[in-house]
């Protein structure tokens, strides 16, 4: 591996300055698991390498004042996994952490890492899209925070600016009754990354149907993405026809690709299937299977 500085510093002003300084040849590092295999198979060249893992808040997660959740950039997918009121709150990105790769991989990935590096197959990302996440980015201009779906703006690129980085990630209080599914195909029952994946999450609010719905896909487009016509759908109608139709609006609202972990017309019929079976889940925990029609029906 070509040689690189490696700095830890001290603030959150220094380690900005870092990444700003010189010819742009510095990298952001805190596991480690996406930027050193690039770096080992010559994708990338960096001269300074600077390790926010010890910045300050990095690594907590605490609840806010406001009721909001904020987590630490530098959690690890373990951290946040098995984190209690992640657990009891958001669920949802909970199955999401739990998913990447392996239990050793979990210690050392990052979630902020995995945001970063904008793979659209990362596995937080249609989780932190149903949950309407805002990030945290400190910078040479301060601190300014984004919905995480304009922080993904193409594949590997996110809307960090020179010497910026992110801080935290921040989630709204969970309303009351949400619940969430996240349905992951990968080419291996674990440890896999996502040949395509799908969120599906949905809380009790004044609707037709009774609840209001997020649906967001992975892996199968540029970014993540969102299905709004699925979810208006089911705010209106989750009959067992509306949610056939629906499961179809989610797969019309992909833009996959082919490539060689799948094609794009497997892709797109996936997230059809997974997305049925997501939002069949989800009007179980929600209790509102029966009423919708569906019965017991797989
Ligand atoms: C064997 C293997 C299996 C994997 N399986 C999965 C999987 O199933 N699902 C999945 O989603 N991912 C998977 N991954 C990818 C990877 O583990 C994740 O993307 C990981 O979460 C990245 O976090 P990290 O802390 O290791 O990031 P790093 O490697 O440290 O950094 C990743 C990128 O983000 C930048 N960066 C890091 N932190 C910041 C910050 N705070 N601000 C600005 N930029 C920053 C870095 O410069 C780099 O470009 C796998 C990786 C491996 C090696």
């Amino acid at each position: 591996m070509r040689p690189f500085d490696y700095i830890i510093p001290k603030d959150h002003a220094e380690a900005s300055a870092l990444l700003a300084e010189g010819s742009g040849a510095a990298r952001a590092f805190q596991g480690g698991t996406d930027l050193l295999i690039r770096v080992r198979g010559g994708f990338i060249r960096p001269e300074r390498v600077v390790d926010l893992k010890s910045l300050p808040g990095m690594q907590e997660i605490r609840l806010g004042k406001d009721g909001w959740l904020v987590i630490g950039a530098a959690c690890t997918m373990n951290q946040v996994a098995i984190h209690p009121l992640v657990r009891e709150r958001y669920d949802l990105l909970a199955q999401g952490t739990a998913s990447v790769a392996s239990y050793q991989l979990r210690n050392r990935a990052t979630i902020g890492g995995n945001c970063c590096n904008a793979s659209p197959a990362a596995d937080t990302a249609p989780p932190l899209f149903c949950l309407d996440t805002i990030v945290e980015l400190y910078g040479p201009g301060g601190v300014r925070r984004l919905p995480i779906a304009d922080f993904y703006v193409g594949p590997g690129r996110t809307a960090l600016q020179r010497g910026e980085f992110l801080t935290s990630i921040h989630l709204p209080p969970s309303p009351t009754g949400a619940q969430g599914v996240y349905n992951k195909l990968g080419r291996t029952k674990v440890g896999d990354i996502a040949v395509m994946s799908v969120a599906v999450y949905a809380w009790p609010a004044a609707t037709q149907s009774g609840l209001t719905w997020r649906i967001a896909l992975g892996a199968v487009g540029p970014t993540p993405l969102r299905a709004p016509e699925a979810e208006t759908a089911l705010a209106a109608d989750i009959s067992p026809a509306g949610v056939v139709a629906a499961a179809q609006l989610a797969a019309g609202a992909s833009r996959p690709i082919d490539d060689i972990r799948a094609s794009a017309a497997y892709r797109r019929d996936m997230v059809r299937v997974l997305a049925r079976r997501g939002i069949e889940k989800v009007l179980d925990l929600t209790g509102l299977r029966d009423l919708s029609g569906l019965g017991g029906a797989a």
